[in-house]
């Protein structure tokens, strides 16, 4: 996975919400805490560390000329070369990724459950759905849950905690009889604590914008692409400067030395929406053909939308899939931004730097539109189409102060007005991070642990 802690201003605003604990200050030691960095360039860096369970590397061993180049287009644009790690991220660099020296992924199952998993204190039941947390006068006494099929039950006698992930953690709450009144009115489910769970859904989106290249030049084709590669080699943060004022990068790119950076399969899925576009896309030849195109792809990312969903029930069933309405491009701002990403990945393509590979980026220009393929209109339009999920939901049980009546969880990520539980997870992110929500997660689980260990230790539970 590609490995950002993200912007320090996102840290710095969870604190001006009134998240007292949660600034960048706050949560560096947890960052730090996680990281095993193996990358040569990093080795004498305060903001890394040596040591810890999770290995990031920086692609040394693999990486293209190609690029080096991206990055070095952004210098001639005028940007930094950034560290990503760092919380100041505005500007253009390489992107780490949670792989370890053997091209192995360092995920959290294999670098914190794995070797814990012969303490005498910890049980760990794959297979196993939950189903209810179970509520006694406001306190959580147990939680229920499938396993093969049965019904099971785990008596609580300090407290549960819910890390079920943006979508289902605020699923399993609401099926606990937490969450909006009205809505777990609608669906017959008893109402312990009016909150507004599953509120405030908010997620990356992202578009491939796909450039064919001369032949010969140093990127991969997908015929050819080590498994193991983290095809997204570099990175870039910028403001578009659409809105003024704000502390943070609002656009990301992410360039991938590759035509296909997710494979031809997984990529189809995108278009079969609408079969009409696939000559204007390129797509309209095999899958074998297309393996072997030359290319680059770069993705503009949306960081901060405006535009916010939520998660409903869809029923009481607790196998139900849960609703998830993201509502994606409703805030007619947030396609604004993309265009200038659009358009930066085009400067990007015109620098010096990048001369040697002739991008001709494929054809934007929607089937039918009266507007040219760059105009403002189509680009707009052609976002709508395509925007994808970058899987990033985040802030679906968020927390915030005591008086924020759109928070569900205290900064010490209890749920209000219901004792013994706790949410540890992305979805109590008050709002989007400036980048990939995978390292952020893992500091919020380290963090989260901390505060349930000390709360413990003053016998607060
Ligand atoms: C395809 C994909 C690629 C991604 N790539 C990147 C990347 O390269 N870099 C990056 O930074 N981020 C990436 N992300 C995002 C990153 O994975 C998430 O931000 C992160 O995993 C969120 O962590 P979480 O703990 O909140 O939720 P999750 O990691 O989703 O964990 C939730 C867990 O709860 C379990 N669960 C859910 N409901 C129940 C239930 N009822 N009973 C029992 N268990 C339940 C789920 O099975 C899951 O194991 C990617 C996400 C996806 C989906």
């Amino acid at each position: 996975m590609v490995f950002t802690r993200c912007a320090a201003a996102d840290y710095d605003s969870f604190a001006k919400l009134g998240c007292d604990g949660w600034s960048w200050q706050d949560v560096l030691p947890y960052f730090l805490k996680m990281e095993n960095n193996i990358s040569p360039k990093f080795a004498n860096s305060p903001l890394h560390k040596v040591g810890g369970p999770l290995t990031v590397s920086n692609h040394e061993s693999c990486c293209t000329q190609a690029a080096k180049d991206f990055v070095q287009a952004g210098v001639e644009l005028g940007y930094k070369e950034v560290d990503v790690m760092s919380g100041q991220i505005i500007g253009f660099g390489d992107f780490p990724c949670s792989v370890d020296r053997f091209g192995r992924r360092s995920s959290t199952a294999r670098c914190y459950i794995h070797p814990a998993q012969t303490r005498r204190n910890l049980t760990v039941l794959c297979d196993s759905h939950v189903t209810k947390i179970d509520i006694k006068d406001k306190r959580v006494i147990g939680v229920r849950y499938l396993r093969n099929g049965k019904e099971n039950y785990a008596n609580v006698n300090k407290e549960a905690v819910v890390c079920g992930g943006a979508v289902n953690s605020p699923q399993i709450l609401m099926l606990s009889g937490i969450g909006p009144k009205a809505h777990l009115g609608e669906l017959g489910i008893a109402c312990i604590a009016d909150l507004p769970v599953g509120k405030n859904l908010q997620d990356h989106s992202a578009i491939q914008i796909k450039a064919k290249v001369r032949p010969g030049t140093d990127v991969l084709t997908l015929d050819k692409i080590a498994f193991q590669h983290n095809v997204i080699e570099a990175t870039a943060f910028v403001q578009t400067g659409l809105e003024t004022d704000i502390p943070w990068p609002d656009m990301q790119l992410h360039f991938t030395p590759v035509f296909e950076p997710f494979g031809v399969g997984v990529t189809s899925i995108h278009e079969l929406n609408s079969p009409e576009m696939l000559p204007y896309l390129g797509y309209d030849i095999t899958d074998e053909e297309r393996m072997k195109i030359e290319g680059i792809t770069i993705f503009p990312t949306l960081l901060h939308p405006r535009s916010v969903g939520e998660i409903r029930l869809r029923s009481s069933a607790p196998l139900d899939d849960p609703i998830i309405d993201y509502q994606y491009y409703s805030d007619p701002h947030d396609a604004k931004v993309m265009v200038e990403g659009i358009r930066l990945v085009k400067r990007v393509f015109e620098t010096n730097s990048m001369a040697k590979y002739e991008a001709r980026i494929l054809d934007l220009k929607l089937p039918g539109s009266k507007h040219d393929a760059w105009s403002q209109e189509n680009l707009e339009e052609f976002v709508r189409h395509f925007a994808w999920t970058l899987y990033h939901p985040i802030g679906t049980c968020k927390m915030g102060a005591a008086n924020d009546q759109t928070a569900v969880l205290d900064p010490q990520l209890r749920v209000r007005g219901v004792k013994g539980l706790r949410v540890v997870d992305a979805s109590i992110m008050p709002h989007l991070v400036s980048g990939n929500t995978n390292c952020p997660s893992i500091m919020i689980g380290e963090r989260g642990a901390d505060l349930i260990k000390r709360d413990h230790k003053n016998a607060k539970l």
